[in-house]
């Protein structure tokens, strides 16, 4: 075969396994990229640059000016023994009968995170549901199910990132997260950070986004934009739970999880490069 009948059969290919992963994603209905219709803030995601980096307001909600990673602020970690617990199973068995906040005397089980402990990338929700809090594990829910296959779209595999929550236990009757239990729960994740030390996480919903981001805007308008969050890059995108109530927002996750697809090739090449 000629070398262009192999480019097209190759393109072909490409095309086919596009298609096969948003129908096994999200099922027969199509999203087209429309791009001449679309201005270039329009554009999926995907397709914008992602040389330029915004900076966010950090984890303890300062707009820090530009730092070294060596003269970040250090978290503020509550004096508690767990603080020194050296690695995710230690953690866990240290925290996982906290009852520092109501949630602690109605939860079933403590939803720590499950995962590769040393995952490049953290995919963090809200708060345990009803099947998180009867099996001990985020996500197993059918939410869990579609995040699954979110992940094996961009050929990720559950077992390849680190997934969590920002409460680890369940509020009743899956209400919001009340502030005070964030600010109890926080301190858990950043120490799961720190030791996992992950180099993208993303943030599944306006719960997580606005507790990492310490920002009111709309899930929306976040979108598409790179954070950071002492030096580790943050996304955004819509919950799976909210794609199960609305299909309206599963192009806009398609478009998401292709540009963090997008971002961690780039990151790999630049590995590559940088250990050639
Ligand atoms: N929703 C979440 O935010 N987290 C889970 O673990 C399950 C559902």
């Amino acid at each position: 075969m000629s070398d262009t009948n192999d480019e097209l059969q190759e393109v072909l290919h490409n095309i086919q396994q596009a298609l096969i992963q948003q129908k096994e994603m999200f099922g027969e209905t199509l999203y087209l990229d429309l791009e001449d219709e679309q201005s270039e803030e329009q554009l999926m995601p995907s397709r914008k640059k992602t040389t330029v980096a915004e900076e966010g307001p950090d984890l303890f909600g300062f707009v820090a000016p530009k730092t070294t990673p060596e003269q970040e602020h250090l978290p503020s970690y509550p004096s508690e023994p767990w603080v020194s617990a050296g690695s995710l199973a230690e953690l866990d068995s240290m925290i996982c009968d906290c009852v520092k906040c109501p949630l602690g005397q109605t939860r079933t089980k403590f939803v720590f995170g499950v995962g590769n402990a040393n995952a490049d990338i953290v995919m963090i929700g809200e708060a345990p549901g009803a099947d998180e809090d009867a099996q001990g594990e985020p996500f197993v829910g059918r939410a869990g199910q579609l995040l699954n296959k979110i992940l094996e779209a961009i050929h990720f595999k559950r077992e390849d990132v680190y997934i969590c929550n920002i409460l680890k236990c369940r509020p009743p009757n899956n209400r919001d997260p009340e502030p005070v239990e964030i600010d109890t729960c926080e301190p858990y994740l950043w120490k799961q950070l720190e030791l996992i030390k992950p180099k993208i996480i993303v943030c599944l919903g306006r719960i997580a986004a606005m507790t990492l981001l310490r920002t009111t805007e709309s899930l929306n308008t976040m979108r598409g934009k790179i954070f950071t969050y002492r030096g580790i890059k943050v996304l955004v995108t819509y919950h799976p739970a909210a794609l199960l109530r609305n299909p309206n927002w599963k192009k806009p996750t398609w478009e998401d999880v292709q540009f963090l697809r997008k971002i961690y090739d780039e990151m790999k090449e630049e590995e590559n490069k940088g250990s050639s």
